[in-house]
């Protein structure tokens, strides 16, 4: 079987701990899997550790949202040495800026009349990281959304467009790039089947990025004969992962690549 490349724990926004993922993806046969978690390195020592014990492949990783312009990409970034002062520090400021971010969105929710409080999103949290799926988390549990509707009700509120959308700004997607690179990392541009980064991947590729996220569970054939093509083109690396939550019908394993396309 093969290798699950971009999972997530409860470090950022997944239901499961690094040692029940490790335990999961053995459950489900894979050979590896690479936790990378959204703007965290604190899961890591956590699921290498327990990728040793079980003797699985776990592969450190973090998943970077960045903005490039108007544009949001995902970097994911394997191998990286989180250890990294300077990685720590930027990743301190983004998990401090995203608190300041998530107040506003309850802010601009409570302008609309939604009774949410800050301290009943902050509970959801399980580690420094927070966002908007402890948001939409907490509005459930104030029963404000309809089960029959959770993907329309994110969109309505929490979408890109939705009526308390906050932007990121957190860090551009050049200096994710460059400080991946920077901390001996492969920087890979995620899941983009999903929209908006086709026409910079060039400039991405100019800023040092190394692979695309070729295999993902909404890339339809095309999308992937596409990026496998673009890979090709910019000597790009193929990489490919489940974005593995925890949630109800999305298994982990999802989408793999057979063989490991970094050492
Ligand atoms: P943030 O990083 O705070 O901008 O939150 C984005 C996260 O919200 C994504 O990583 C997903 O885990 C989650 N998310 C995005 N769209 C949806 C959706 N339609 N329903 C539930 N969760 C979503
Ligand atoms: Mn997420
Ligand atoms: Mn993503
Ligand atoms: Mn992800």
């Amino acid at each position: 079987m093969g290798f699950d490349l971009h999972v997530h724990s409860i470090y950022s926004d997944g239901a499961l701990t690094p040692g029940q993922l490790v335990i999961e993806a053995i459950a489900q046969g894979l050979t590896g899997i690479a936790l990378t978690d959204h703007d965290t390195v604190d899961g890591l020592p956590e699921a290498v550790a327990a990728g040793q014990q079980q003797n699985l492949p776990v592969i450190p990783g973090i998943e970077l949202t960045t903005d490039f312009g108007k544009i949001e990409a995902h970097i994911l970034g394997y191998n990286l040495n989180y250890r990294e002062p300077t990685l720590v520090r930027k990743l301190e400021a983004i998990l401090a800026a995203r608190v300041g971010r998530v107040q506003e969105i309850v802010k601009r929710l409570n302008r609309r009349g939604i009774p949410l409080q800050w301290s009943e999103v902050q509970t959801l949290a399980n580690s420094r990281f927070i966002g908007r799926t402890q948001v939409f988390t907490a509005m459930e549990r104030r029963g404000l959304i309809d089960p029959l509707r959770r993907k329309q009700s994110f969109e309505y509120y929490l979408g890109s467009e939705g009526i308390a959308y906050v932007p990121h700004r957190e860090i551009e997607t050049r200096e994710a790039i460059e400080l991946i690179n920077a901390c001996g990392g492969v920087p890979v541009l995620a899941h983009p089947g999903r929209g908006g980064v086709d026409v910079v991947i060039r400039q991405l590729v100019d800023f040092g990025l190394k692979g695309l996220e070729v295999y993902y569970p909404t890339h339809t054939p095309e999308m992937v004969k596409k990026y496998l093509q673009f890979a090709t083109e910019f000597g790009l690396i193929i990489t490919g992962g489940s974005d593995y939550h925890g949630r109800p019908g999305q298994p982990l394993g999802e989408a793999q690549v057979y063989s490991l396309p970094f050492n």
